[in-house]
């Protein structure tokens, strides 16, 4: 009985020293690695440095948690940042010649294909405004590309040229901006994704923005293309 005990006392201090030794060792690790960041990619010195490190440590350990499939859904201080503004589109005045138009998509990002894809297709059964899909780039009136840029506050942009005689478009780029869009630190769906490449397109075809319940809201992008957006290109191209 007494050796039935105190095996099971053994048993029990083997794994009490085990999960010690694994806490130890983790956090040992992560002390390590602040020390390493903090002289590596800190730009700032004393605590401001540290709490860089610390930082850049957990979004490092994150990262790496997630690349292996091991996300917990761990969160950083920084957490889920809310970002909302979709672009800072300026009015243009400008529209096509016709309510149709002729477009290439010049990603290689699965998701942005798909959300350009979709947001077409919504665009195309609206039966107000027809994107033809090419494949030759120079050819296309508008050119859907993507961007990485963290200096930009916005998701998206919609670059404009326009003949200022005839108040048509003559090019158009919209660009989905990947430093965003795709960082699941700021939380954006696949649902959010395309809205925002149906309302750069609606800035491609010439939509300004409308705070109503509208895929043209200049943040949030909340919204799919709603009835009061295919009136507005109705109206837009009447004339
Ligand atoms: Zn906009």
């Amino acid at each position: 009985m007494k050796f039935i005990f105190n095996c099971i006392r053994f048993v029990f201090r083997l794994i009490w020293r085990l999960i010690w030794g694994l806490i130890w060792s983790v956090a040992l690790s992560f002390l390590v690695l602040v020390g390493v960041f903090y002289f590596t990619t800190s730009t700032e010195t004393g605590a401001e440095g540290l709490s860089q490190a610390l930082r850049t440590t957990v979004t490092q350990v994150d990262q790496f948690l997630t690349h292996q499939g091991l996300s917990t859904g761990f969160q950083t201080n920084e957490g889920i940042q809310s970002h909302q503004l979709t672009d800072e589109h300026a009015t243009t005045g400008a529209r096509w010649d016709q309510p149709s138009a002729t477009i290439y998509i010049d990603t290689n990002n699965e998701t942005f294909r798909s959300a350009y894809q979709e947001a077409i297709d919504s665009w195309n059964q609206t039966g107000a405004f027809t994107f033809q899909i090419i494949n030759d780039k120079d050819k296309a009136d508008i050119v859907a590309a993507e961007m990485n840029d963290g200096n930009v506050s916005a998701a998206g942009e919609a670059e404009s040229q326009t003949n200022l005689l005839t108040k048509r478009f003559t090019h158009v780029t919209v660009r989905l901006n990947s430093y965003y869009l795709l960082d699941r630190r700021y939380g954006y769906s696949h649902e959010r994704i395309v809205n925002t490449a149906a309302h750069e397109l609606g800035h491609a075809i010439g939509l300004d923005h409308n705070e109503e319940e509208s895929v043209m809201q200049s943040a949030g992008s909340f919204y799919s293309i709603q009835p009061i957006d295919i009136q507005a290109v109705k109206d837009l191209y009447q004339s």
